[in-house]
């Protein structure tokens, strides 16, 4: 992609609404535009992160033998009273009337929507395990959105239900979706934790929130220091092993790791000092096991040999759009965001640093072409500008890797390769450099982004 015909409206200047520097960095880097309280429009930069976040999760969901659908944004209400939950949700759902003075609502959540999706279509054990997901636009009508896309009104989540026959059965793919979690914060070069939290008015054990450690997070988080060295790495998992799943969620949730809301002081005190951990963390999902409530409440049973049972569900949620902060929370220097390989909108830069110069126009396009060839797509900065301002502005947008091309290097035959990250440059041969960047995304292959 030629900058000159994208659209990158970068600012110059600290937008002075923004109180955390993800928030701040994505206004900068012409990634979203607020068109109200907590409601923003993904403007291409943006998106493109979005969509690469999207598609990890949707890989990992499948991977773990999850089925993606899509529900309407739109809810009739009464679903909602028929569970009971219209009144209890309070002021944070969006209602709306329709023309025929109808009650609807804009999601906050799905489990009534699904609820009547599975009893309208599954009435035998034998159509059992099943978990549906999806990736959806939600409303809530916080009473404090802030921090840009992290605590916005409108905001995108992955929710997947589980439907089960026992409680076993539900727990094993509680214990899954876990796993599935892992996988997908760490593709996202992300270390989230997964602390036992409040199960609410539905009580239990069987909640987890995944927690991203960071100083802006909104959660006090305690928790042994040594949860931080866990992690899952590229290890095979069989997703229908019950053992399997069990032994992880065995192994990242047996230290002491939780939020404030379940905080046992007197346990924690049983940690060894050193290893004892009070800090702040951005959650960005919950799994949640809630038995037959649900089901119950709204009739969704299943035909077995000893007659009709309610099935056993549960409901697990990613915040999709609050993990583009998350990600820059914690991957960021003064100069603007450094985006992981796994997520980065584009695969490189490319910064001319002649422009105009025909070796050096040359030479970046033939560098383009040979990246795309091989699925990895460039910004190649065409633009007739200073290069301060190109790698100023190459720096605020994050990509990881940097090919700088001039005429100077050109005639030794190499062009330079720099990490946004350490800032170590090498120079290369172009062939070299775009083998290298092969090399480097080999590990981290995500959907074709748009
Ligand atoms: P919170 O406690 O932060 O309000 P929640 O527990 O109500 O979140 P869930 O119902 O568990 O949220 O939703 C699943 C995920 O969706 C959360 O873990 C979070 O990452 C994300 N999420 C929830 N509310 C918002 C929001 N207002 N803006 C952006 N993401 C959100
Ligand atoms: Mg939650």
């Amino acid at each position: 992609m030629r900058l000159s015909r994208y659209f990158l409206p970068v600012l110059k200047e600290n937008p002075s609404e923004a109180q955390i520097v993800s928030h701040r960095y994505m206004l900068r880097a012409g990634m979203i535009k607020q068109s109200a309280a907590g409601i923003y429009s993904w403007l291409p930069l943006g998106f493109k992160v979005l969509k690469k976040i999207e598609g990890i999760v949707h890989e990992e969901q499948i991977r773990a033998g999850h089925v993606p659908m899509l529900m309407s944004t739109m809810q009739p209400a009464d679903l909602w009273k028929e569970s009971g939950r219209y009144d209890d949700y309070g002021q944070e759902m969006l209602r709306i009337n329709d023309r025929h003075d109808r009650d609807m609502l804009f999601g906050p959540t799905n489990e009534e929507m699904i609820t009547d999706i599975f009893r309208a279509h599954v009435s035998s054990y034998k159509d059992l395990p099943l978990t549906l997901y999806q990736v959806q636009w939600k409303f809530r009508d916080e009473i404090r959105p802030r921090f840009g896309v992290m605590r916005g009104r409108e905001f995108y989540m992955k929710d997947g239900y589980n439907f089960d026959l026992s409680k076993e059965d539900a727990l094993h793919a509680y214990n899954r979706h876990l796993v599935s979690y892992l996988r997908t914060y760490e593709r996202m070069g992300l270390q989230a934790i997964p602390m036992r939290a409040d199960g609410g008015p539905i009580g239990g054990d069987y909640t987890h929130e995944f927690l991203v450690l960071a100083e802006t997070g909104e959660s006090e988080v305690f928790y042994d220091s040594a949860v931080t060295d866990l992690t899952f790495g590229d290890r095979e998992i069989d997703y229908d092993s019950v053992e399997q799943c069990q032994g992880v969620l065995e192994e990242f949730t047996t230290k002491y790791a939780r939020t404030d809301e379940t905080h046992d002081e007197a346990l924690f005190n049983e940690i060894p000092e050193e290893r004892r951990r009070t800090a702040r963390g951005i959650e960005v999902g919950q799994i949640f096991y809630f038995g037959t409530k649900y089901s119950e409440a709204m009739g969704a049973k299943v035909q077995t040999a000893e007659g009709e049972v309610p099935v056993h569900m549960g409901s697990h949620g990613i915040g999709v759009s609050r993990l583009l902060g998350a990600i820059i929370e914690a991957n960021h220097d003064d100069n603007g965001i450094i985006w992981p390989e796994g997520v980065t909108p584009f695969h490189c830069g490319i910064v001319n640093l002649k422009q105009g110069d025909e070796a050096a126009d040359a030479a970046c396009e033939s560098l383009e072409k040979a990246l795309a060839a091989l699925g990895l797509e460039a910004l190649y900065d065409d633009r007739k500008e200073r290069a301060g301002g190109k790698f100023a502005t190459m720096d605020l947008i994050g990509l990881p890797w940097r090919i700088t091309v001039g005429p100077r290097g050109l005639k030794n035959g190499v062009v330079e390769l720099t990490s946004r990250r350490t800032g170590e440059s090498e120079e290369l041969t172009p062939e070299a450099a775009v083998a290298k960047l092969v090399e480097i995304y080999a590990g981290h292959r995500t959907p074709q982004g748009f």
